[in-house]
């Protein structure tokens, strides 16, 4: 498309913050004359890329509206009834723009910072009260990635849970969905469990000598099984029982907590969530108090604030690998929050009858394609069912159902040649449903005039119980009601709607609303995941396009896009490293190096990748020791598997050593494993490849701005070099059929869809598009000159404690503020919660340095925004200084009693020995643009000591 004018606007000036002037005024702040001078100062020479990124021209955010929307057409819909967890729903329109598509909500980070977070963390516990609720069960977490890895964290978590002799067998029942058994081969595999499969009804369970057992309800086929029997057999040898359960049907159903159940995971994708071509959606996973402990993922609890009136955080965060590493309860870091909300927002919505409707109106539709099929004399397999029916025929039945379907433009699930399962969903409608039956060869209205079934499900399975019974989801059913609900939540948190959120390893950048526009198309997101190839070019071609981008810009030469988060990609890409060194007859190397200062993922994620961590020191600049490097490299020789190097390091530096680092291990038979965390710093300046890496995965909601959705979700696609590149996931034909992914060497599927969180993916090739290379080399280096201008402007009140070897930092710089534990008793906690005093968001806290502050402003902030922080930072210093000097109390101060909430300061009774005005107020920009934080500072150890993770009785916030 050749133009003969363009537009002025470039995508790049709208992205980067600062322009031409401000740039020029900070390099000179920095005593240099232009960006390649700092560039020259920061990355070592010897690891420089010699030429421009080879990426395609940028387009205009128009061009690109326009490329989307083509492409979206090229995906073609059809009526699908596929199932296997994905079922195509209504997003009420009022969620879709109020949350899925508004920066209010998605550009949150998880909610570590408590008090300016807590419409999310709301919103996250009606979420865990719902899937507590349908369940059964009275803890549940917000939220896990998908279904297929939610069953594995219960294996893991069943193992974990075992007393006495260990066993080392997991049974799975053959009636789980396809996908899901195939992610639960790869993870049990890899930490030696033995995956048993089989028939639930004939297992001898007594003699299997398992610590577990995995169920679905209704079967992958629909079928309704009564688990009761089995369930006491599990327990009986000791074992856990657990079942995934489709979340709608227990509307209907029985809930696993009422038939013996220990554990429920599912997938709540068809509480308004769109299909996406495989997500994001956010799985679940509820358990008994008693294992409350070995949950994996968030969890967020009912707490104290220092006034003592309810306001909510996340519990137990010392389960998590940020704390416990390599005995974390898993590697989950980025799960799926915004969709977790979405799901949660949508039980609030359609509350407790609207639910029951919809399940019932599923089920109706079921029944009177059952009864339309039985008149046409079509043979169902089961009695019972909810929402999918099983269908036999002879070979040539089957074949010509399938022909039939196809020119109707309808998907059916081909289970094998002579088996045919039709799953109805919220969007299935009466003339669906004739349209269906006319497959089957009969007039289909006819047929549906003709008798549609009773219920089959048998009395024994019938749901008695109540669920949704709190208040939350009885009172916002007028879209009135909801949308001032929505509203009200957002208003309690701080986004990226209000200020920068300088969150250091976290990349919190600009998601433009040009990236964010086209996930919504519905040629993108009503695509089911198992479709035929044919159907989905539209997407083909972007994931085509993103990994060659992804390879050009790491210096790789293969891709797969199939990990849904960073610690994912860790995860297969570590088995992709196993996986090479078995095929050379090399499988006893499962030594992973893994320096003190890495972020706890890294040791979670190799321990379940069945390797084993040891620890390199760092040095007093924040470098790895390489003496002790080499050292542990050649002690371990034998047995060396892999390095995982962050680069830039965790500490903010572009360490000099690190291509001797990286052949310290390739001399002693090791791969190297990049954590491309930080790879905001590298592109287009110097590419992991070059460096000397293996492999490395992209936090795509870090770099590529997929916004951080208040947690998730995210994408880890991981790129890796030419003789890796045969042991990347594969995806199981089985279930969708592929060229791309059909690998034979290949590490089993990590994630349950092929390319994970499909529709997101789009966000970051439209980043990339709009850039193009040059562009995104600018960004590159904006964003260490925004991290070493405030490095400069700080630098004289808090010490940086690591600076590169020509005193730069990278993209990111830690602030010490330990020193002034001892001189005004304050402590980095207290920093964080007077931020929010001045409207800000605390850089990340503690990590990788206890004690310190890790600020990344990105490339996104401008000028005025960084000098804002820069000057509320410094107001801060001089507050401990009035601390330090005695002229504030010690005990009583703006610090110590921050965050100010408006009740507080308002209030007539003030009894601190400062001033109203300093506690709400401390700097001029908060008289025009106030956040008030809704509640006082968490009582921390409270809410883990008197654990309540679904919504609490109304009475109780009175
Ligand atoms: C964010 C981060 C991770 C984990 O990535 P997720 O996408 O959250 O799973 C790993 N390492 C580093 C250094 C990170 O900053």
């Amino acid at each position: 498309m050749s133009q003969p004018w363009k537009h002025p606007d470039r995508f790049v000036l709208r992205h980067v913050g600062p322009d031409a002037d401000e740039i020029a005024e900070m390099l000179r702040s920095l005593r240099l004359s232009s960006l390649e001078e700092l560039v020259d100062e920061t990355v070592p020479a010897s690891i420089r890329l010699a030429r421009p990124l080879d990426l395609p021209a940028p387009l205009a955010e128009s061009e690109l509206a326009a490329q989307a929307h083509e492409l979206s057409q090229r995906n073609e819909i059809f009526r699908s009834y596929l199932g296997m967890g994905y079922s195509d729903c209504v997003t009420p329109r009022v969620i879709q723009r109020n949350i899925l598509e508004n920066p209010g909500w998605y550009t949150q980070y998880t909610p570590y910072q408590a008090e300016i977070a807590q419409g999310r963390l709301e919103a996250l516990l009606n979420y865990q009260t719902m899937v507590s609720d349908l369940t059964g069960l009275p803890i549940a977490n917000a939220s896990l990635l998908d279904e297929a890895t939610a069953a594995a964290e219960s294996m893991h978590m069943a193992h974990a849970l075992q007393t006495g002799e260990e066993k080392d067998v997991f049974f799975a029942s053959e009636a789980c969905h396809p996908q899901t058994l195939d992610v639960l081969r790869t993870r049990a595999e890899a930490i030696g469990i033995k995956l048993v499969i089989g028939d639930h009804a004939k297992v001898d369970f007594a003699s299997l000598g398992a610590f577990g057992a995995l169920v679905q309800y209704p079967a992958t086929d629909g079928a309704l099984f009564d688990y009761r029997a089995f369930g006491e057999k599990v327990h009986a040898a000791g074992g856990l029982f657990v079942v995934a359960a489709d979340i709608l049907s227990l509307a209907l159903l029985t809930p696993p907590g009422e038939f013996g159940a220990d554990v429920a995971i599912g997938s709540t994708q068809r509480f308004g969530v769109p299909l996406g071509y495989g997500g994001p959606h956010a799985a679940y996973l509820a358990t008994k108090n008693e294992f409350v402990r070995k949950l994996p993922g968030r969890i967020i609890g009912v707490a104290q604030d220092s006034r003592g009136k309810p306001a909510l955080r996340m519990a137990l965060q010392t389960r998590e690998q940020h704390i416990r590493r390599e005995k974390a309860t898993s590697n989950i870091c980025t799960a799926q929050a915004l969709l977790a909300v979405i799901a949660g927002m949508y039980a609030v919505y359609h509350g407790p009858r609207g639910i029951r409707g919809i399940a019932e109106m599923v089920h109706t539709a079921a029944n009177s394609l059952a009864g339309g099929l039985r008149a046409l004399g079509v043979r169902l397999v089961n009695d019972a069912w909810f929402d999918t029916l099983h269908v036999r025929g002879s070979e040539a039945d089957v074949k010509k159902w399938l022909a039939a379907a196809e020119s109707r433009r309808i998907n059916l699930r081909r289970i094998d040649a002579e088996n045919i399962g039709i799953s109805v969903d919220e969007t299935t409608t009466p003339a669906d449903v004739a349209s269906l039956l006319g497959v089957f060869g009969g007039d289909g209205n006819a047929a549906l005039k003709g008798a549609a079934l009773a219920s089959p499900i048998p009395a024994a399975l019938q749901r008695t119980s109540p669920y949704l019974t709190h208040a939350i989801f009885n009172k916002y059913h007028s879209e009135t009601e909801m949308l001032r609900y929505m509203r009200l939540l957002e208003s309690r948190d701080l986004s990226l709607t209000h200020s920068m959120i300088p969150l250091g390893s976290c990349t919190m950048k600009l998601n433009a609303t040009a990236e964010m526009m086209p996930i919504t198309l519905p040629g993108f997101n009503r695509l089911h995941p198992f479709v035929p190839f044919t159907q989905s070019r539209g997407y083909q071609q972007i994931f085509d396009e993103l990994e060659s981008f992804l390879a050009e810009m790491t210096g790789f030469s293969a891709v797969s896009l199939q990990p849904n988060a960073g610690a994912q990609g860790e995860y297969a890409g570590l088995l992709a490293i196993r996986k090479y060194h078995e095929s050379r007859g090399d499988a006893h190397r499962t030594v992973c190096i893994i320096p003190s200062s890495a972020h706890g993922t890294n040791p979670a994620s190799a321990v379940m990748a069945g390797l084993e961590v040891v620890v390199v020191k760092c040095d007093e600049q924040g470098n790895i020791n390489v003496a002790d490097l080499e050292e542990k490299a050649q002690k371990h020789r034998d047995k060396l598997a892999a390095l995982m190097v962050t680069y830039p390091s965790t500490h903010g530096v572009f360490e000099e050593q690190i291509k001797k680092i990286c052949s310290v291990i390739h001399e002693n038979g090791g791969q190297v494993y990049m954590d491309g965390a930080n790879l905001n710093a590298q592109l287009g300046l110097c590419r992991p490849g070059d460096i000397g890496a293996d492999v490395c995965h992209v936090n795509l909601h870090k770099t590529f701005c997929i916004p951080h959705g208040g947690g998730g979700p995210g994408m880890g696609p991981i790129a890796v070099a030419a003789h890796l590149a045969p042991f990347l996931p594969h995806y199981p034909t089985t279930v969708a059929k592929n060229e791309r992914l059909s690998n034979e060497f290949g590490v089993g599927p990590v994630s349950a869809a092929p390319w994970g969180s499909a529709s997101i993916l789009i966000i970051s090739w439209a980043y990339i598009k709009m850039m193009g290379g040059e562009g995104l080399t600018h960004a590159t280096k904006v964003a260490i000159l925004n991290a070493n201008y405030i490095a400069e402007r700080l630098g004289a009140h808090f010490p940086i404690v690591y600076r590169g070897a020509r005193g730069r930092v990278a993209h990111e710089c830690i602030l010490d503020v330990r020193p002034f534990k001892k001189t005004a008793g304050i402590e980095v906690d207290d920093v964080a919660k007077r931020l929010m005093d001045y409207g800000f968001h605390a850089p990340t806290m503690s990590f990788p340095i206890a004690g310190t502050l890790m600020v990344e402003p990105t490339e996104s902030e401008s000028k005025a925004e960084l000098d804002r922080f820069c000057d509320a930072m410094i107001s801060i210093r001089e507050e401990i200084r009035q601390i330090e000097e005695g002229r504030l109390s010690r005990e009583d101060n703006p610090l110590k009693n921050a965050p100010h909430t408006a009740d507080m300061v308002i209030a007539n009774e003030w009894k601190h020995a400062y001033g109203r005005e300093l506690g709400a107020f401390p700097a001029p920009s908060t008289r025009e643009r106030k956040f008030w934080p809704p509640v006082g500072r968490l009582n921390n150890a409270l809410g883990d000591r008197n654990l309540i993770c679904t919504c609490p009785p109304l009475e109780d916030y009175e």
